[in-house]
């Protein structure tokens, strides 16, 4: 039975605990701040917080959550350039930097990893190029973090949002949002910035202060279990975490080989860890109509044209990996001996590891 003792308010202590984990997860000595409520709020926060009339903001669409903050950078009055890649492809540094060349934003914004698309765009390199023109950077890091590495300040990150229901296995009801000081700063001086709203960051800025009571909007069930994902995280080792994404990505595309499939994204620098994406074969065949397991159908205008092998959290393991190599099998017609020389080299892969 559920145990109401569980409702016992957030203690300052646990809020300092939570804050000082996420702090250690994005690498930065400033406590980030925390939503009370899924990521996406925190994303439309940081829009709502930077939007000012006649603000530049470069904003790379590689997917439908970087469109969708561009329409939120725009509702605040900011200018916004879109620069798309197709959705099998992840951005180029080289466009990009012609881009600030020729639109000399004042911002530069973009989603570090896609579940989606299973596209990872060259994070470290975009955040050098904006640092040497001197860019705001903001990021949606809630498909990257615990997947790969989102150290805010060795690569000179102003806005991160981050949530733990993706690499992190944790809930989906609280999430956070890392802020730079200059970020904070540019808040303050920004008058359009949202004050007394669900939408302001500002008025969750964290104080250093253990004492500090917790605000009594944030999700305490919630919080309660971040602090558990992000201890869980911190004893596997965040490298560890990291690897073993990694090497669920790599064991399930070395599956593909025999499948005589291909990933969906285009370039091996553009794998992400998190998720991989599985080219459907032209003229059918692999359609699927909902999930089974970790295999599920392309969303919105992908829907049969990719299949998602979504091998984060708890299922970067090689045993979910190996199932969801068999429901590919079956779903695009091998059986017998090429399934099982598929798993074989999934297996391969994360046995060479071990
Ligand atoms: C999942 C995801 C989100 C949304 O997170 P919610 O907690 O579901 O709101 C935002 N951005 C990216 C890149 C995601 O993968």
């Amino acid at each position: 039975m559920y145990d109401y003792k569980q409702l016992k308010p957030l203690a300052p202590s646990e809020l300092y605990t939570l804050r000082k984990l996420l702090a250690r997860l994005l690498g930065t000595s400033a406590l980030p701040a925390v939503i009370p409520g899924e990521a996406i709020i925190g994303i439309e926060a940081i829009a709502a917080g930077l939007a000012a009339p006649g603000r530049k903001v470069l904003n790379v669409v590689t997917g439908p959550y970087g469109a969708l903050f561009g329409r939120w950078l725009e509702r605040g009055g900011a200018e916004v350039t879109d620069m798309a890649s197709g959705f099998d492809d992840v951005i180029r540094v080289e466009d990009v930097a012609a881009a600030i060349e020729r639109e000399r934003p004042e911002v530069l914004s973009f989603v570090q990893a896609e579940a989606v698309t299973g596209g990872t765009n060259p994070t470290k390199e975009l955040l050098e190029l904006a640092r040497r023109h001197n860019l705001i950077t903001v990021l949606d890091s809630v498909s990257a973090v615990g997947a790969e590495p989102v150290p805010m300040e060795e690569w000179g990150i102003d806005f991160v949002a981050i949530g733990a229901q993706k690499a992190l296995a944790g809930p989906n009801g609280v999430s956070a949002v890392g802020v730079s000081a200059r970020g904070w700063a540019l808040l303050e001086a920004n008058p359009s910035a949202p004050r007394g709203s669900i939408l302001s960051l500002l008025d969750v800025k964290p104080q250093d202060d253990p004492e500090a009571p917790a605000p009594p909007n944030i999700p305490v069930l919630e919080a309660r279990a971040l602090i558990e994902a992000l201890q869980l995280a911190e004893q596997e080792g965040l490298a560890s975490v990291q690897r073993r994404h990694r090497l669920a990505a790599q064991a399930a595309r070395a599956a593909l080989v025999p499948l005589g499939l291909a990933p969906w994204q285009r370039r091996e620098s553009g794998y992400a860890p998190l998720v991989t994406t599985v080219r459907l074969p032209q003229g059918g065949g692999g359609a699927l109509e909902r999930p089974e397991g970790i295999v599920a159908p392309g969303d919105g205008e992908l829907r049969g044209q990719l299949l998602r092998i979504n091998h984060f959290g708890a299922n970067a393991d090689i045993e979910r990996v190996a199932e969801a190599v068999e429901t590919l099998a079956r779903l695009t017609g091998y059986t017998g001996q090429s399934a099982a020389e598929a798993v074989q080299a999934a297996r391969d892969v994360w046995g060479g590891w071990a």
